[in-house]
């Protein structure tokens, strides 16, 4: 049943997935208060929400307190933090203080405001799995030294504070954890696979598989992750629960379906896979589909259509 939220505080709303979520929530009739301080994201993202009726932008830091005398918020959502493997490389400390301060933040003034919280954790939290698919009962395989331990183990630790705040202080959260998502306003240089094969493709550049590309993903629009995003945040489950689309593919086969879409005749090109890159990545959705009704929605077809149409800035043509 959707909730009726007056005013959200979203914590990372100049990003991807934030500014699809921000849209989303405006048209639900609910104000937005957009936090972020542009250290993956960007003002451009929501430039065309600045005329909107609501919505207000706000440069901050998440891991130093926010304080705003501007009024009440229902809800709270932490999709605060770098998100692809390239930028966590590059900002590792900047990224475990977003999920451990940066948490602490979100839930401290989600509290004082008695809003639901929504933390977008991630399937990395998974790690390398050994169990297929995952379950949000699986308790995953992560290094907690390895270079992407930064990320893991910051939603890691973010979850456990989540949890305990549930726990300890009757605190209404939620927690999400987000398999690949892609769409629309995704840094095309951020090295994540779906816009470097669009990039490359529109370039007529090799596409550069990492490893032998038999390793499997499951990739979600952005629009059907989102739509997670709120059905979670509208019902009283505090999670963890995975929102993904559960279609595994090899990424040869993604790579090879982007080349086909653009009409490119970009050449294929293997480079050493990255370290501790999991082989298999794909999420059980039955509790998502069973408690929330939530299910994907936008083939991968659609959606890399969609994708494609925007980096070229054209409209689609499905
Ligand atoms: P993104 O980098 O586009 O968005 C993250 C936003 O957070 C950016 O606008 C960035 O500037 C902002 N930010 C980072 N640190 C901040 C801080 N300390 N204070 C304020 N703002 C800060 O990434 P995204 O893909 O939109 O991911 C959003 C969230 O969803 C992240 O938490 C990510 O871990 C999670 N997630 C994303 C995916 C995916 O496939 N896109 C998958 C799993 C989980």
């Amino acid at each position: 049943m959707r909730r009726h939220f007056e005013r959200a505080l979203v914590i990372g709303g100049a990003g991807f997935i934030g500014s699809h979520l921000c849209e989303r929530l405006l048209q639900r009739d609910t104000q937005v208060v957009c936090v972020d301080n542009f250290v993956t994201g960007s003002p451009d993202n929501v430039a065309h929400l600045a005329g909107v009726p609501g919505f207000r932008l706000v440069e901050h830091d998440i891991t130093h307190p926010f304080a705003d005398g501007h009024g009440a918020y229902d809800l709270v959502v932490h999709l605060a933090s770098p998100a692809s493997p390239r930028h966590y490389a590059r900002l590792p400390i900047e990224t475990l203080d977003a999920g451990a301060f940066g948490t602490r933040h979100a839930l401290e003034l989600a509290e004082s405001h008695g809003a639901r919280f929504l933390l977008a954790s991630t399937s990395e939290v998974y790690g390398d799995p050994a169990e297929h698919p995952q379950k949000e009962t699986y308790w995953g395989q992560v290094n907690p030294i390895g270079p992407r331990s930064v990320y893991d183990e910051a939603k890691r630790y973010a979850e456990a504070l989540t949890a305990a705040w549930c726990r300890s202080r009757d605190g209404d959260v939620a927690i999400a954890r987000i398999f690949n998502t892609y769409g629309p306003r995704m840094q095309a240089d951020d090295g994540r696979m779906i816009p470097t094969f669009i990039r490359q493709a529109l370039a007529g550049e090799p596409l550069t598989i990492q490893g032998d590309g038999e390793q499997t993903r499951s990739v979600c629009y952005v629009d059907d992750t989102v739509r997670g995003l709120l059905a979670l945040a509208d019902s009283a489950m505090p999670g963890p629960v995975n929102i993904g689309n559960p279609q595994e593919r090899r990424v040869s086969e993604i790579a090879g379906q982007i080349r086909d879409l653009v009409g490119s005749t970009s050449p294929v090109e293997y480079v050493p896979a990255a370290v501790d890159d999991p082989r298999r990545r794909c999420p059980d959705i039955s509790l998502a589909r069973g408690s929330l009704n939530w299910y994907p929605e936008i083939g991968l077809r659609e959606g890399l259509l969609r994708t494609i149409a925007s980096i070229r800035r054209e409209p689609v043509v499905l």
